[in-house]
Formats: C-alpha cells, sequence, structure tokens
C-alpha cells in the first residue's frame, strides 16, 4: 500500500465494482431423438403405480434450501425429468458440505442456491430451466416473482419452515418438508396439502419452535439420501394423486438404525393449531 491513506484504488472493495449475482438461469437441452424404435429416455417409469410424467414435467417446483437434504432431491428431479426448478440459498458451500452435498471442490466459498443450481443443470436428462437464487427463502419470494405449484422445503431451521408453512397456504399449493434428527439417523418428511381445510406442518409437530434454528450437529449422506427419497414421493404424490386402492398418507418416519419403528399416517387438521387456525 502506498502512503497513508486507505482510499485508493489498490483496496477499492471488489464487490462494489463488481456486485455479486444473485440469481442465474441454467438451460439444459433435450436429449437428441434416437432411433424411433428405441424407448423413450423415461419408459420405465410407465409401469410405477401412479405415475404421471406429464404431470412432473409440467410441474413448476420451487425449492427452500441448498443443502443435504434439496441437494439430492434436486438431482432426483432434475434425472427424472422435471423440467423447472428454482432453488433459493444463500449459504456459502465449505469443505464440511462436500461429504453429503452435491458440491465440488471448485463450489467452495460459493452460494448454495447458485451452485446446486448448476451442478444440478447438468443432471437433468430431459429439457429443463434450473434457476439458482442466492437469496434466503423469505426474501427471494419478495424480490422474484416465482410461481410454482409446489414448494420442497430442506432447511434446518423452524422460522424458515414456519414462512415456508405461510407461503405454501397463500399460494394454495403443497408444500413437503423433510427433516433429520440431531444425530443424523432419523428422518421425518410431511406433505402439507394445498387447501385451508388440510394440516399444516405445525398441525403435525405442534411442538416446533419458530425461533429455533437448528443445524444438523451430525449428518450423513445415508439418511440425505433416505429423506430425499420420502420428500420426492411426497412430490409425486402431491403431483400425481395416488394410485389407485393406496389409501393416502402425508408423514413418514424411519430411523436408519432401526431403534425407532418406521412409520406413516395421516396426519389431521388441528382445530386449536397456532399456525393454520386463522
Ligand atoms: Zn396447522
Amino acid at each position: 500500500m502506498r502512503g497513508s491513506t486507505v482510499s485508493n484504488n489498490e483496496i477499492f472493495p471488489e464487490d462494489l465494482l463488481h456486485p455479486k449475482q444473485i440469481i442465474k438461469t441454467f438451460e439444459s437441452p433435450a436429449m437428441p431423438v434416437g432411433h424411433p424404435a428405441e424407448p423413450d429416455l423415461f419408459a420405465r417409469h410407465l409401469g410405477i403405480p401412479g405415475h404421471d410424467q406429464a404431470a412432473l414435467e409440467a410441474a413448476r417446483i420451487l425449492m427452500a434450501g441448498a443443502g443435504g437434504l434439496n441437494s439430492w432431491a434436486a438431482l432426483a428431479l432434475a434425472r427424472s425429468g422435471a423440467r423447472s426448478i428454482v432453488i433459493t440459498d444463500d449459504d456459502l458451500i465449505d469443505r464440511t458440505n462436500l461429504s453429503r452435498q452435491f458440491y465440488f471442490a471448485g463450489d467452495l466459498g460459493e452460494r448454495k442456491g447458485l451452485r446446486l443450481a448448476h451442478n444440478i443443470s447438468a443432471q437433468a436428462v430431459g429439457k429443463a430451466s434450473v434457476t439458482g437464487i442466492a437469496l434466503p427463502f423469505e426474501q427471494a419470494v419478495k424480490e422474484f416473482a416465482l410461481p410454482a405449484d409446489i414448494l420442497i422445503v430442506g432447511v434446518d431451521n423452524n422460522a424458515c419452515r414456519l414462512q415456508c408453512v405461510q407461503e405454501a397456504r397463500k399460494r394454495g399449493i403443497p408444500a413437503v418438508f423433510t427433516m433429520l434428527s440431531r444425530d443424523g439417523m432419523r428422518c421425518q418428511c410431511f406433505l402439507q396439502g394445498p387447501l385451508p381445510s388440510d394440516p399444516c406442518l405445525w398441525c403435525a409437530l405442534p411442538n416446533l419452535d419458530p425461533e429455533n434454528i437448528a443445524p444438523c450437529a451430525s449428518a450423513i449422506i445415508t439418511s440425505c439420501f433416505l429423506a430425499s427419497a420420502f420428500t420426492i414421493f411426497f412430490v409425486h404424490r402431491a403431483l400425481m394423486g395416488w394410485p389407485e386402492g393406496v389409501k393416502s398418507f402425508n408423514w413418514r418416519e424411519a430411523d436408519l438404525l432401526g431403534v425407532v419403528p418406521d412409520s406413516k399416517g395421516l396426519i389431521v387438521r388441528r382445530a386449536d393449531c397456532a399456525v393454520c387456525r386463522q
């Protein structure tokens, strides 16, 4: 540094010269058409009970969080033919994320929302548009028009979950919430329906403290995979309906250790719910 003044061109803050990008859309091309006799890309989905590929391809999917939960949910969506995905997360990628989130060495220090959108777009095998936003969910939906048919919530704090409950209610769309226990072994998944008469996340878990921020103390990729399978199953049911003859449910819980029995159930709306009774 020359002289005593600190206001010179050499140390002028780089952020002011090049404001950080907060939104970016990545377009994935359609796969080249093969021989007409070749099966369709998604031909193996056809026999899956209740599956409706067109409903998945038409859905505008909004994701809150780009960590261990939504990394794999987003990858599953892109691989299986979702065409419109928006991901919001302003967290920075650090070394501990790489063991279980869809990032690479070159992503370190970057914003998760933008990098997950970039990394996922390379996984889309159908024609897809993947947008990343480097803002917290609440701010992203305020600053950008983000039309959505479903909301997928894979965050680690109840304040954001509450915002998502309310945003989904306001829009009249379903939302899927996925959570891991503090020891990283158990996952819980809840499908909030689109109607005011449907139970909300707080009907299912009335003791959730909206002020609580509880990042996973421990986390490992096995439970992230388990959780994302349940998440995408509920996304499919919300978009496609239930297979004929199958009784619907909106709650699922599983424990990798097998200590707590796996369970599923149909949560009903609670008349005294502090969140959705208004
Ligand atoms: Zn409620």
